[in-house]
């Protein structure tokens, strides 16, 4: 238990990178949730720490329990600490599950489930504001399922312009001209439950500064053609990608139940190679 924490619900751990905070928490069929403060998003909703609240905005990758079961009780205590309603994007297959989940919940509980929930399927872009937008991808798991893209967006000068002086760029904006380019930066990408596939499809996975994703099982004897089948990854699938991760840091979590931390961060010591092992940080 954490101390520092007026309500210590569910556990979760906390890594700063480049400016961004990721918290969360993540084991195969028991709960996955995360957030990032910075960009008050959040990524699914299998439980939520009493500290998560206060982030307004999540993306559900898929309907699993383990990542779907605290939706109401998020919903629910929202409303109970006066907060604004929540906006909550879940596939678009899941929807109208969801919406009659919460109007379950709303007769169950006695308590209006207030939230904005919203549809998505793969290549929907939310903006989140100005600089950030998130765009929509589909994974490869047992049920229709989501992964979702933070990117960063800046105008710069277009190359045709750059060393012009500031009078000629403000005269041709005035005039019209459209002097700038956007140009996105892949910040956070988020898988949820993926095969290996899901990565391969969206090479945004690869390029992302930060890659938050599942690697259920480590041990050899595990056959990875029924991994992959339900949807998962296995230790050898990085392996096999290691040269293609470029990303600055990779989250590496959801790991089986069957093992204790102490095989996962043994096993990945032994048989990751350095350059991979040194980006990854395993989240048991
Ligand atoms: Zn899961
Ligand atoms: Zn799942």
């Amino acid at each position: 238990m954490n101390a520092d924490r007026p309500v210590d619900n569910a556990p979760y751990q906390s890594l700063a990178h480049g400016g961004l905070t990721i918290e969360g928490w993540s084991r195969a069929a028991v709960q996955s949730y995360w957030r990032i403060p910075e960009l008050k998003v959040g990524f699914d909703l299998g439980a939520q720490p009493w500290d998560f609240m206060g982030t307004p905005t999540w993306f559900v990758s898929h309907t699993h329990l383990d990542h779907v079961a605290a939706l109401p009780v998020y919903v629910a205590r929202r409303r109970m600490m006066k907060m604004d309603p929540p906006t909550i994007y879940v596939p678009a297959e899941s929807f109208d599950d969801v919406k009659k989940l919460m109007v379950i919940m709303h007769r169950l509980d006695r308590g209006r489930q207030l939230a904005e929930l919203k549809s998505v399927q793969a290549g929907d872009e939310i903006e989140l504001s100005r600089e950030q937008v998130v765009s929509v991808f589909d994974t490869v798991h047992t049920i229709p399922s989501r992964g979702f893209v933070v990117w960063e967006r800046r105008n710069k000068l277009k190359d045709e312009f750059v060393g012009l002086p500031g009078e000629k760029i403000r005269d041709l904006k005035l005039s019209g001209v459209a002097i700038t380019r956007e140009v996105r930066i892949p910040l956070v990408a988020y898988t949820g439950d993926t095969a290996p596939a899901g990565l391969d499809k969206n090479p945004a996975c690869f390029e992302a500064k930060i890659l938050i994703t599942e690697l259920s099982f480590i041990r050899a004897s595990h056959r990875r053609d029924k991994i992959h089948k339900f949807g998962h990854m296995h230790l050898d699938d990085f392996i096999e990608r290691a040269a293609q991760f470029k990303n600055e840091l990779i989250v590496a979590a959801h790991f089986s139940t069957r093992y204790h931390p102490n095989e996962v961060r043994k096993l990945l010591d032994v048989k990751l190679p350095a350059e991979l092992k040194a980006k990854m940080k395993l989240w048991v």
